[in-house]
C-alpha cells in the first residue's frame, strides 16, 4: 500500500472543480451568474472553438477592488454570505464560492476588473491555481474574464469535451436558460467572431422567448399570471397542438434560477393530462416566485435541483394554475389549421373579424374532409414511394438473404384476401393462420429502407423548389444548419440564408415530396441542437431517415383502397427487415391456426 499523503490545495481544487466545471457551458453559465450577481445590466459572452480555446465574459457590474480580487479565487471565498443564517434566505444566483477557484484551477484566467468607485483596474493573472500578484492596469467599471485552454493539465477531463459544435450546443442552452429568466439583461454572444445572440434588456418574455426559440412558438404560447398560497406563477404556455417529442422546451425557473424538479414536472405533465397523446411533451415556460426560505437550493454542486420545504403544495398549485387556464381555453376551435395564417384574398385580417373568419375557413375546411374521402388512385393519394423498380432488379437475382427472408415470410406473399379495419391495420389470410398488419409502421419501414439504399447508391434525388420555402431561425439553430451542410446535403436538402434570422429551403429530396417541409426541418434542427442526445454524424443521418420516413409514411386512420393494400403488401417483401419499423416495433403478427384452434378448444 502506499502512503497516505494529504493533498495539496491545488489538488483540492482541481478535483472539485470535476462537480461544478464539468465542461466550457458551466464555465459560462457560473461566469454570466456572478455578472448578474454583481448587478450588471450588460454581459457579452465570446466563445472560440467551442470554449476549448477561449470563453470571456464581460460585464458592466459592480467589479472589484485589488483586495477582494486577490481573494474571489481562492476556495470557498464569497461576498454573498456570511453565516450560516444566511443560507435560509438565498437571494443571489451564486454562495457556494467556489466557482471561480474552480475554474481557476482548470484552466488559464485573465482577469480586469473596476470598482464603481475606483479610480483604476486591477488585473490578475491565474494559470492552473497558480496566481500572479494583482497589479494595477487600465480598464472599464465591471468585470471581464477570459478562460482559455480549459482542462489543458486535467486530461481526463479534456478528453471528454466533444466536437465544438457539441460544446457550443451546451453554452447555447445555458445561456438561454439564464436569457429566459433575465429580461432586463443585455445579452449577447458571440462564437469564432460569429455573433449567435443579440438580447437587448426591456423586452417581454414572449420577444425574448421568440429570439431564442424562434416566433413560430413563441407567437402561440398562452399566457398566465397568478398567486397560489403564496406562490407567484407566471407562465407561457404551449398549444396542445404544439407538443415535442422530449421535454427540451420545459423551462422551470425559480426565483430567477433554472431547475428541474421531478414534482414540477410531474405537475406539468398532469396539466396537459388529456389535452395531448400521452408519450408528448407540451412546451411550457414556467416562472415560479416564492420567498427563498421555503426551499433549500444547496442540494447540488451546480445548483440545478431544489428541495422544496413543501413539494406537494408546490405540485397542487401548479398543477392548479395550469390545468384551470388549459380547461378554459377551448383548443378545437383554435386549433391552428395551415389555413389558418393566410387570408384567401391576399388582404390583411387582423383581429376579431379575421379570427372569426378564418375559423369560418377552418370549420368549412374540416366539413369537407369529413364528407369527402380522399380520391383513389394508389400512387397519387399516398404518395407512395414504391420501391418498385427496385423490385424487379431484386427479383431478378435475388441475394440469398433476400431468398431467406422471402421464403420465412412466404405467409404474406401470396395473400387471398385483404381487409382493413378501424383504418389502420390490414388483416390478410396466410398460408397457416391469418397477419395483422401495421400499416404505418409497415410503409414507415419500406420507406426508410428505400431512403438507406438510395442514399447509399447515391441516387437520392432531390427536387429544386419554384418557390423557396422560408423560415425564421435562432442562432442555435443557425450555427446547428450551418456545422450539419454535409448532413443536409447528403439527404438532399438545400438550405440557404434568406435575410437576417431567415433561411430558405431551396430544394428537398423528391422521394419526400408530400412530407411537410417546414415541420421535417423544424423536427431535424431539434434533434440537431439537442444538448442531451449527443449524437455522432452517423446517427443524427439515421434519425433523419427515420424522421423522414415516418413523415412520409400513410398514417393510422387512414382509409386504403384494396389496391393500395395491395402495393404495401408486395412492397414488404422487397424490403429486407420488413418486421420491424424503424423505431423497432414490429410491422406485422402473426396468428397461426393452431392457436386460434386452441383459443376455440377445437383441440
Ligand atoms: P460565489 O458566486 O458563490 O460567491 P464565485 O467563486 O463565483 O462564488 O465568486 C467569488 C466572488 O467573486 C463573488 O462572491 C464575488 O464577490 C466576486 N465576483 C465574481 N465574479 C464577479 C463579477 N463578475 N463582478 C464582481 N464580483 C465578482
Ligand atoms: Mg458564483
Amino acid at each position: 500500500m502506499p502512503k497516505i499523503v494529504v493533498l495539496d490545495d491545488n489538488m483540492v481544487n482541481m478535483i472539485a472543480a470535476g462537480e461544478v466545471i464539468e465542461r466550457p457551458a458551466s464555465v459560462v453559465k457560473e461566469l454570466v451568474e456572478n455578472s448578474i450577481d454583481a448587478g450588471a445590466g450588460r454581459v457579452a459572452v465570446n466563445i472560440e472553438d467551442g470554449g476549448r480555446k477561449l470563453i470571456s465574459v464581460v460585464d458592466d457590474g459592480m467589479g472589484m477592488d485589488a483586495e477582494d480580487l486577490a481573494r474571489a479565487f481562492e476556495p470557498h471565498a464569497t461576498s454573498k454570505i456570511a453565516t450560516s443564517a444566511d443560507l435560509l434566505g438565498i437571494s443571489t444566483m451564486g454562495f457556494r464560492g467556489e466557482a471561480l477557484a474552480s475554474i481557476a484551477a482548470v484552466g488559464t484566467v485573465d482577469v480586469v476588473t473596476r470598482a464603481a468607485d475606483s479610480i483604476e483596474a486591477s488585473c490578475l493573472s491565474i494559470d492552473c491555481g497558480k496566481a500572479e500578484p494583482v497589479s494595477p492596469c487600465s480598464g472599464d467599471y465591471g468585470t471581464t474574464i477570459e478562460v482559455r485552454d480549459l482542462f489543458y493539465k486535467v486530461p481526463a477531463r479534456r478528453k471528454f469535451l466533444r466536437t465544438a459544435n457539441t460544446e457550443m450546443t451546451h453554452i447555447i442552452e445555458r445561456f438561454t436558460r439564464i436569457a429566459l429568466a433575465h429580461c432586463d439583461l443585455d445579452m449577447k454572444l458571440t462564437h469564432n467572431g460569429r455573433q449567435l445572440y443579440h438580447l437587448v434588456r426591456g423586452g417581454a418574455i414572449r420577444d425574448r422567448i421568440a429570439q431564442l426559440t424562434g416566433p413560430a412558438i413563441a407567437d402561440d404560447l398562452i399566457e398566465l399570471e397568478t398567486e397560489e398560497k403564496s406562490i407567484k406563477i407566471a407562465a407561457l404556455l404551449g398549444r396542445p397542438t404544439q407538443t415535442r417529442a422530449n421535454n427540451k422546451l420545459q423551462y422551470v425557473f425559480l426565483n430567477g434560477r433554472f431547475i428541474r424538479d421531478k414534482f414540477i414536472s410531474h405537475a406539468l405533465r398532469e396539466a396537459y393530462r388529456g389535452l395531448i397523446e400521452p408519450n408528448k411533451f407540451p412546451i411550457v415556460f414556467l416562472f415560479l416566485e416564492m420567498p427563498p426560505d421555503r426551499f433549500d437550493v444547496n442540494v447540488h454542486p451546480t445548483k440545478i435541483e431544489v428541495r422544496f420545504d413543501n413539494a406537494n403544495l408546490v405540485h397542487s398549485a401548479v398543477l392548479a394554475a395550469l390545468r384551470e387556464k388549459l380547461l378554459s381555453i377551448n383548443f378545437e376551435v383554435s386549433a391552428r389549421m395551415p389555413i389558418a395564417t393566410v387570408s384567401l384574398h391576399g388582404e390583411q385580417q387582423t383581429g376579431k373579424e379575421g379570427q372569426a373568419r378564418r375559423q369560418r375557413i377552418a370549420e368549412a375546411m374540416a366539413d369537407f374532409f369529413k364528407h369527402h374521402k380522399p380520391a383513389a388512385g394508389p400512387q397519387q393519394h399516398l404518395g407512395f414511394s414504391s420501391p418498385t423498380a427496385l423490385k424487379s432488379a431484386q427479383k431478378t437475382a435475388p441475394s440469398k438473404t433476400q431468398q431467406a427472408i422471402t421464403q420465412q415470410q412466404d405467409f404474406v406473399t401470396k395473400p387471398k384476401k385483404l381487409l382493413q379495419i378501424h383504418n389502420s391495420y390490414i388483416v390478410t389470410e396466410a398460408d397457416e393462420g391469418f397477419v395483422i398488419i401495421d400499416q404505418h409502421a409497415l410503409h414507415e419501414r419500406i420507406i426508410y429502407e428505400d431512403l438507406c439504399r438510395k442514399l447509399a447508391e447515391g441516387n437520392l434525388q432531390s427536387q429544386q423548389l419554384l418557390m423557396p420555402e422560408t423560415f425564421d431561425v435562432t442562432g442555435a439553430q443557425a450555427e446547428a444548419i450551418n456545422s450539419n451542410a454535409r448532413l443536409f446535403e447528403k439527404i438532399g436538402v438545400r438550405l440557404e440564408p434568406f435575410g437576417p434570422g431567415t433561411m430558405a429551403i431551396q430544394a428537398f429530396p423528391s422521394m419526400l415530396a408530400k412530407v411537410n417541409r417546414l415541420e421535417f426541418i423544424r423536427d431535424l434542427l431539434d434533434v440537431l441542437t439537442d444538448t442531451g442526445a449527443g449524437l455522432d454524424a452517423e446517427r443524427v443521418l439515421h434519425e433523419a431517415l427515420d424522421m423522414a420516413a415516418c413523415k412520409a409514411a400513410i398514417k393510422a386512420g387512414q382509409a386504403l383502397t384494396p389496391e393500395e393494400m395491395a402495393q404495401l403488401i408486395a412492397d414488404k417483401d422487397t424490403i429486407e427487415r420488413a418486421g420491424r419499423c424503424p423505431h423497432g416495433r414490429p410491422t406485422t403478427i402473426k396468428f397461426t391456426l393452431d392457436e386460434l384452434q386452441k383459443q376455440f378448444k377445437r383441440t
